[in-house]
């Protein structure tokens, strides 16, 4: 660990030469020193070029999180956000859950730089890369227990396609219960934890990661067909994107408060690319289940139409899959 790898990276991210001798002198420090953090930053995954006479740069200029950029997009309700930028981290999701059980207060947010075990659903990993993705956690308190928290991943998926409408994004869908899909590619996710009583209070923990501009090397370490904004022509900066993504979460978070998902599930549905479409079901027995998307209960459970009838899958421990 250095001190000094992402002040560094920061001098570095408009994909120009630096030399070791103009960064050992902007830090006071030696070129050793400096030698020191780069070495950390390629032991993130950044690959940081190195040339002889010329100095260091990255392969090509990246956008870092710039928190006033955060604080103008969330507009006349930043003063209410507890932001935390950090560098590094193992999982905003679970340094947030720590956090929380310590007493971290609601509408805390924390975007990291780099994130090195990124979580999905079920011990899944989810994959990003310094200025290419957006990864970010928030906490959210409720009066109420988990147990009335079931359809709040949902909810949180309104809330992306809102901040992507908002950003001109095109042709974005939601896929049940919550992952944001562009052309059957996964564009961004979601993964909510919950601590606290079953009848309340209770605190929700919701992760989000957003591809920006994932290196081709970084694309195929993704075990799924997955896409970034970069590629369906959305030059968006980082800063602006979690702003804005905050500023509908709050929103949508305060209708669920009040209503719960039965407020926002008629737009969930309008969003959702299986709607009255074939699928398959992933069982967590290892089955598949064929059937055909109906509705969506007020409680987020996904009605299905199979060869027993209409049937009720939660989203607990099924994956749900295109049926043609
Ligand atoms: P489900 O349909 O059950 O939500 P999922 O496979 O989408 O299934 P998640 O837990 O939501 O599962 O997300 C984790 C999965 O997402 C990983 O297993 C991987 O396949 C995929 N993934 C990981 N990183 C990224 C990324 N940056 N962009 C798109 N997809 C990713």
């Amino acid at each position: 660990m250095s001190a000094l790898t992402f002040p560094i990276l920061q001098v570095l991210s408009d994909g120009k030469f630096h030399s070791g001798e103009d960064l050992a002198d902007r830090f006071a420090v030696t070129r050793a020193t400096v030698w020191n953090a780069i070495q950390h930053a390629e032991k993130l995954g950044v690959e940081v070029f190195s040339v002889r006479g010329r100095g260091y740069r990255l392969p090509q200029a990246i956008d870092m999180l710039d928190e006033q950029a955060v604080l103008t997009a969330i507009g006349e309700q930043r003063e209410w956000f507890n932001l935390q930028l950090l560098d590094e981290i193992d999982s905003t999701n679970s340094y947030l859950m720590k956090q929380a059980a310590k007493g971290a207060p609601h509408v805390t947010c924390v975007a990291a730089h780099i994130q090195t075990s990124g979580k999905g659903r079920r011990g899944r990993a989810w994959v990003s890369h310094l200025g290419a993705s957006l990864t970010f956690s928030l906490l959210w308190r409720f009066n109420c227990g988990a147990a009335a928290l079931s359809g709040l991943s949902l909810a949180v998926g309104v809330a992306l396609m809102r901040a992507f409408q908002q950003l001109g994004v095109p042709g974005v869908c939601l896929k049940w219960p919550n992952d944001v899909l562009y052309d059957n590619r996964k564009l961004a996710g979601i993964l909510i934890e919950l601590q606290g009583d079953m009848d309340g209070p209770s605190a929700a923990v919701i992760g989000v990661g957003v591809n920006l501009r994932l290196p081709e090397q970084v694309l195929k370490r993704i075990d799924q067909p997955a896409i970034d904004l970069a590629s369906i022509g959305v030059a968006v900066n980082q800063g602006e994107l979690l702003g804005t993504l905050l500023r509908h979460l709050a929103d949508v978070l305060h209708a669920f408060e009040d209503d719960g998902f039965v407020a926002l599930r008629a737009e969930w549905l309008s969003y959702h690319v299986y709607h009255n479409r074939p699928v398959r079901m992933l069982m967590p027995d290892g089955r598949d289940v064929h059937g055909t998307v109906r509705d969506v209960a007020e409680d987020g459970i996904l009605l299905v139409e199979t060869a027993l009838g209409l049937q009720r899958f939660s989203a607990g421990e099924i994956s749900l899959r295109t049926g043609v």
